[in-house]
């Protein structure tokens, strides 16, 4: 048996454990008995001859009005999600997708993803996940071995898949006008539970990944067992925020659509954000959390996430959960928040064995507790025959939710799925007492003992393959993707946990010639073949690998990579100044690595975002300076960082959201709020060469005053936009309150002579327009409105069936709930921390600033055309159109965008919204070289 050294949580590692082992002894009949029928006592009977989407359609049936899809703004109920998941299965059907079909998806987290999985569950096929943040050699490999009949994925991800003209590619986003097409009756798949419902790839340690074929039967299995042992109900929110490519991820994706709760989805590139994580479980009130110990280390450092009332349960998985964690988890959370351990690899449908965390406890360690349903665990030796309860073996699973095998591997499977016959006629014989059995083990390389209770604790890995936050990793698929550069000769690498909770890649080398290649181009050699989790933290050359006397590599005299020097960075620049020194200093002791150049980037260094809330904290303690996690992704280096502290003392209020190009740019001023950032989807959506601006409020950096009325903004930004653009044509727009302010610096820019070829009004109210009528004009206008605002409630509930309508007045009422209820968190969050209290008063502040210099607004007629462009699911618009036309005396230009006032803004309904402004910036601007 292989053995490598891998701690546990507890610190022992697996080499002393292993000196535990004792050769096979002959089991007494009561060891037996107690090992492998009372510890493995699971059967139980659920549904059986029911596939995954099966198991939701059923829900639907029983909640068809409930919200099951929460995204930003937008919310699909039952019904809602499950008639496009039905069109989307018809479309697939016609493409020939049925069971055993496997169909890949390419996309980011967004309810189209969860639309494509159940779609094509619902089509008979099997989805398999192509992260888009995998690097393209990885992708490639992915889609040959798999050559998935239909790829769906969205628009702007398709350069990623360029490679792939043979498969069919679907554009969810681009091509889902077609697809609506479809029929929305459910779909007839003849698919049966001994199908395949997914293929998930993992690391592989020959030195390509490998992908593991899970059936319906396994996962439902799973989802039943969870669902009876911890109920969902139409009262429960999960959060998802676990990439699709990692297997804990099905119970977000499906409990809680299979139990009538609410499934909460993170933006992409969000999950890893505590505080947005936060702000999103109080906003949600998330109930249920699946996280990696590494996320609950750094969610527990939040003090308004510890405070939170909503969160019932919280599962941990992935990889160890250490003992101080757990300690750390009681100390700081309410005692009706209740943690979990589940334990299980990818080859046995997710988890197999679960624990409940105890608050007061004896015990000295964290077990991983008990088989769940209809699963046994065998902890064997290398004879594959049981060893006694205490002594260490290899951790062997049976039962239901074993995978079919590896995708294309038969030999792998073969030796990982071993028949049980092998290990001995009681242990097929406990096969036999689940109610299907399996007749194989599935031999998980993780080494565990019994405890007398019958509960297990898992000691570590007997193999190469580590956790790194949360992260599976074959530590020979980095060996062998580093010996594929010509420069290397020999490679070994390894994990170290040098510091309690950070384990980091360390890859250590022998050169091809006198010296190593570069670091640079190790790096980006390895950015080609390895997804970033992979990316070794340091290089350490050296001029021969240690061996032990039986001539193997002896990695335990491998030294620690702070105790020699790194492999050379000849890029490398010294810090010029004394903030690049402090700085300096602060990644040097955040990363653990000497000798940092100011240029080398943090992520390639092998930052994370949990090093990266060290490192911000550090900078805050130095610096006195709060900066926002995301200065990070645009400014990685330490030079970078130091330009960004500096920063501040230059404020402006022009904030380039996509300054390339040569085109005359777009000036799209801030909502109420203050904030530019929500333009941001759409800047990244408008032409690459149209530069987008934001225009943010004055006062948001906590320093300057707000301005008090719109028409000193207007002229405050006009100044900021003129050293950017001298002379007109100029062109303007603004979300809501953001247009009013545009159309006022476009009434001052004409008053100076200045040309406006553009005031784009997105989903503006003509705020103050009625102000320019006498009262007892403007009155009979408000009373006619608001009765045109009921009579459009009613057209919209009169076109609905019954229960529509009463969807309908729910999803109104929800949306005023969870706003209500977002205040409600703002209002409690201000009391908060005094940081954390003095940036929300400085946004409510200035946010209070812009609603007062709206009262008292009192807008002028402009004899040029403007353009509104409005949300459609919005029921203000006759009234708004209305206002600019006696506003706006050359004429209202009035398009309709998908969306509501806030979601228009957002994907998939951003991409329409772009579409329109970049055909009216484009028509109105002359011809660029
Ligand atoms: P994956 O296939 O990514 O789910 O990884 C499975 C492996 O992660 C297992 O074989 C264990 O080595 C490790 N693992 C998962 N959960 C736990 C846990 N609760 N405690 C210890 N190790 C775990």
């Amino acid at each position: 048996m292989l053995m490598r050294l891998t701690k546990d949580s507890n610190g022992a590692t697996a080499m002393q454990v292993k000196q535990q082992l004792v050769s096979p002894t002959a089991l007494t009949a009561t060891a037996w008995q107690q090992l492998l029928v009372k510890f493995n006592q699971s059967a139980a009977t659920y549904q059986r001859n029911v596939c995954l989407h099966e198991l939701f359609e059923a829900q639907v049936e029983r909640t068809p009005n409930a919200p099951s899809l929460i995204f930003q703004e937008e919310i699909l109920t039952y019904h809602e999600f499950h008639l496009r998941a039905n069109q989307l299965a018809h479309r697939l059907r016609k493409l020939g997708v049925g069971p055993e079909s496997l169909v890949g998806i390419c996309m980011e987290r967004s309810p189209e993803m969860v639309i494509a999985m159940y779609g094509i569950l619902k089509a008979g096929g099997a989805y398999v996940p192509f992260d888009p943040s995998y690097p393209q050699e990885r992708l490639d490999f992915m889609l040959a071995d798999t050559q998935v009949a239909v790829l769906l994925t969205q628009e702007r991800l398709k350069s990623h898949l360029s490679n792939f003209k043979s498969q069919t590619t679907i554009c969810l986003d681009s091509e889902w006008d077609s697809i609506a097409q479809e029929s929305t009756v459910k779909v007839e798949s003849d698919v049966s539970e001994e199908n395949l419902a997914y293929v998930i790839y993992t690391s592989g340690s020959t030195g390509q990944p490998k992908g593991v074929m899970i059936e319906h039967r396994g996962i439902c299995n799973q989802l039943q067992w969870m669902q009876t042992t911890y109920p969902l109900t139409t009262e429960d929110a999960v959060l998802l925020r676990t990439p699709f490519s990692f297997d804990l991820s099905l119970y977000e994706f499906f409990s809680p659509l299979l139990a009538g709760a609410r499934l909460v989805m993170a933006e992409p590139a969000r999950e890893k954000d505590p505080q947005y994580l936060v702000n999103l479980i109080q906003r949600e009130h998330i109930t249920t959390l699946f996280l990696v110990p590494s996320m609950l280390q750094m969610l527990l450092e939040e003090d308004s996430f510890v405070t939170s009332q909503t969160l019932k349960h919280i599962f941990c998985s992935g990889e160890a959960l250490p003992f101080a964690l757990q300690q750390r988890f009681f100390a700081r959370m309410p005692s009706h928040t209740r943690l979990h351990n589940l334990y299980g690899p990818t080859e046995a449908s997710v988890e197999c064995t679960h624990w409940d965390c105890e608050r007061d406890t004896n015990r000295n360690f964290l077990p991983i507790g008990r088989p769940i349903a209809n699963y046994q665990i065998h902890i064997l030796d290398e004879q594959l025959q049981p060893v006694p309860i205490g002594t260490p073996g290899e951790l062997h699973i049976g039962g239901i939710g074993l995978a079919r095998g590896y995708w294309n591997r038969p030999e792998l499977t073969a030796e990982r799925f071993i028949s049980i016959a092998e290990c001995g006629s009681q242990i097929v014989e406990s096969d036999s007492r689940l109610p299907t059995p399996d007749s194989r083990l599935y031999k998980t390389g993780d080494l565990a003992r019994w405890h007398a209770d019958g509960v297990l604790e898992c000691l570590g890995r007997i193999d190469f393959q580590v956790k790194i936050r949360g992260h599976r990793i074959e530590l020979g698929e980095i060996e062998a993707a580093l010996l594929a550069h010509p420069g290397i000769r020999a490679c070994v690498v390894t994990a170290r946990e040098d510091v309690p909770g950070d384990k980091r890649l360390i890859a250590y080398l022998m050169p091809q010639q006198a010296e190593l290649p570069l670091n640079g181009e190790l790096r980006s050699h390895l950015q080609q073949k390895l997804p970033t989790y992979m990316m070794p933290a340091a290089f350490v050359p050296m001029t021969s690998l240690p061996l032990s006397p039986n001539g193997k590599i002896d990695r335990k005299q491998l030294p620690a990579p702070d105790e020699i020097l790194l492999a050379r960075e000849t890029d490398f620049v010294a810090p010029a100044n004394d903030t690049e020194r402090k700085l300096t200093q602060i990644w040097a002791e955040a990363l653990r690595l000497r000798a940092i150049g100011v240029t080398d980037n943090f992520f390639v260094l092998g930052g994370h975002s949990l090093l990266a809330v060290r490192l911000f904290a550090a900078v805050e303690k130095e610096f006195g300076q709060k900066l926002p996690l995301t200065t990070l992704l645009h400014a990685p280096t330490i030079r970078q960082l130091a330009a960004a502290l500096a920063q501040p003392q230059s404020w402006s209020a022009l904030v380039p959201l996509q300054p390339a190009g040569n085109r005359p740019p777009f000036f799209c001023v801030h909502a109420v709020g203050g904030n530019v950032l929500e333009y941001y989807e759409l800047a990244q959506q408008m032409c690459p060469d149209q530069p987008f601006y934001g225009l943010q409020s004055v006062g948001l950096d906590g320093k300057q005053r707000p301005l008090r009325s719109i028409a000193e903004m207007a002229a405050q930004y006009l100044r900021e936009i003129r050293q950017l653009q001298p002379q007109g044509p100029y062109y303007l727009g603004g979300r809501s309150f953001g247009g009013v302010v545009a159309y006022e610096m476009a009434q001052q820019l004409r008053a100076e002579g200045q040309a406006v070829a553009l005031i784009a009004l997105l989903d503006t109210d003509p705020i103050g327009w009625l102000k320019r009528f006498p009262r007892h004009v403007a009155l009979p206008y408000q009373a006619r409105f608001l009765a045109l605002r009921i009579k459009r409630h009613l057209q919209n509930l009169r076109g609905l069936r019954l229960r529509d309508q009463w969807s309908y007045l729910r999803k109104k009422a929800d949306y005023k709930k969870r706003k209500l209820a977002t205040m409600r968190w703002q209002l409690a969050h201000l009391f908060h921390t005094r940081q954390e209290n003095r940036l929300s008063e400085t946004l409510r502040e200035v946010e209070e600033f812009n609603y007062r210099a709206a009262r008292y607004y009192v807008p002028a007629t402009y004899p040029e055309p403007v353009t509104f462009i409005y949300a459609q699911e919005e029921i203000s618009t006759t009234e708004n159109i209305f206002g600019w036309q006696t506003l706006a005396t050359g004429g209202v230009e009035v398009i309709a965008v998908p969306g509501n006032h806030q979601s228009m803004i957002k994907a998939p309904n951003v991409q329409l919204l772009a579409a329109q402004l970049k055909a009216r910036l484009t028509q109105n601007q002359p011809k660029y070289q």
